[in-house]
Formats: structure tokens, sequence, C-alpha cells
């Protein structure tokens, strides 16, 4: 199974920050990014990351990237995974709102929903559910391009607040970047499993 991981947005993207500059999202979703590459690849999986570049790179041709891997290995030997953090406001301040959540296209397969449901309950499991309400069916829906207009299962993951300080204290250390990491092997493992 090729294992893709889209690290979003580069280090030229606007924003994208904790209140006090410590976290940046793209540099974080780097090391997260390079995490789960060195776990799946130990795990006999075949990761590729779709974006190694530090500047940011359209969705357009993220999109063209992930979908030429389809092409080549088959839709259903690929998984995405795009790595974010959330935000509860865009105003530069700290804001109350923590925890995991993930999500799918609008049109997402049920491969896909299954994916993000699997990925949110180990990440609840880790304790990563912060003050959110978590839906039943365990994945939120959008419109993100990267989801919608790809072809294999593809679930973006928004790791927790980078607006929030109880939450970027976790995400800059090193406990916080395993876990999370951890998070999505596990669930890449469980998924692979259910649809083999
Ligand atoms: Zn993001």
């Amino acid at each position: 199974m090729k294992i893709l991981i889209d690290n979003g947005h580069g280090a030229n993207t606007p924003g994208k920050c904790s209140p006090d500059f410590k976290l940046r999202e793209y540099a974080w979703a780097r090391q997260v990014a390079k995490l789960l590459y060195q776990r799946a690849e130990a795990a006999g999986l075949e990761p590729v990351l779709i974006t190694p570049e530090y500047t940011d790179i359209s969705l357009r041709e993220r999109c063209r990237r992930v979908n030429e891997l389809c092409d080549r290995y088959g839709a259903d030997n690929c998984l995405l995974i795009s790595l974010h953090l959330n935000a509860a406001g865009a105003d530069g301040k700290w804001h109350t709102s923590r925890g995991f959540s993930s999500w799918v296209a609008r049109n997402a397969s049920a491969k896909s929903k299954l994916l993000a449901r699997l990925l949110w309950e180990n990440a609840d499991m880790a304790g990563l559910r912060g003050n959110r309400s978590v839906p039943p069916e365990h994945y939120l829906t959008a419109n993100f391009a990267i989801c919608r207009g790809t072809k294999c299962a593809a679930v973006l993951t928004e790791n927790l607040f980078q607006d929030n300080p109880e939450d970027v204290a976790f995400l800059l250390s090193d406990e916080g970047k395993e876990c999370i990491a951890d998070v999505h092997l596990a669930s890449i493992l469980s998924y692979i499993n259910i649809v083999k």
C-alpha cells in the first residue's frame, strides 16, 4: 500500500502559526510527515512524500501528483493523508478550542470515511479529543480540494489547534509529534487490515 503524505502549506503561506510564532504549521507538518514516513516504512508500507518542497505547492499540483500515483499503482493501493493544524480564529490571538478532527470531501468514498473514522477513534483513544464534540460518524465533511480532487481514499487531519496554548505546548513537544504520528500509523494499519 502506498501511503501518500501531504504536508500541506509551505513556508511562504501567510498566517498559519501560533500567536507567539513558536509553532508554524508548515514546519510542524513536515516534521510529523517525516515521523509518519519513517514509521510507515518500518511497518513495511510504502510511504511517499508528495510535497517534499518547503514552498507552497498549489492544490492543483498536489492533486495531480496524487492522481498520477493512483493511476500508476491503482487507487485502491493508495491512500492519502493531508496533515494540518486547526485554528479557531485568524486574528493572531489565543482561543479556547482544542482537539483533533478528521475531514473528508462531501463526495467522499466509503473508504475515505472509514479511514477518517479510524483516525478520529485512535486520536480519541490517545487523549486528543480536546473540548470538541465528536460527531457520531467520527468524521466531518468539507470542500477540501485535496480530498475532493484525488482518486484514492483521502483524509485531511486537523491535528489540534495552533491558537490554543495547551494544544501548542503539546504540538511543540517530541511526545506530541510522536503521539500524532503514532495515531496516523495505527489508523492506516487498521484501515489496511479492514479493506484488504
Ligand atoms: Zn492547514
